[in-house]
């Protein structure tokens, strides 16, 4: 959220003018956080997770056909 330094508020992105000012005083807003957050990175455990999920999940679903085949 843009920060206005002479309000000493939070204004949102449709309260600024055009030129990205202050709406309420047309002062130079700190437009800085304006800019969309770089995505992070997913970290390198979180894919081991997920992969070591998906091979459960897996073995369970094999399991499962397994079972249901055994009452037929
Ligand atoms: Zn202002």
């Amino acid at each position: 959220m843009p920060w206005c330094d002479s309000c000493d508020e939070y204004r949102a992105p449709s309260a600024l003018t055009v030129d990205g000012q202050c709406a309420t005083c047309d002062s130079e807003v700190d437009v800085a956080d304006l800019a969309v957050p770089a995505p992070t990175k997913a970290p390198w455990h979180f894919k081991l997770m997920v992969a070591a999920l998906v091979l459960y999940l897996g073995w369970r679903l094999i399991e499962g056909f397994a079972w249901i085949a055994a009452r037929f």
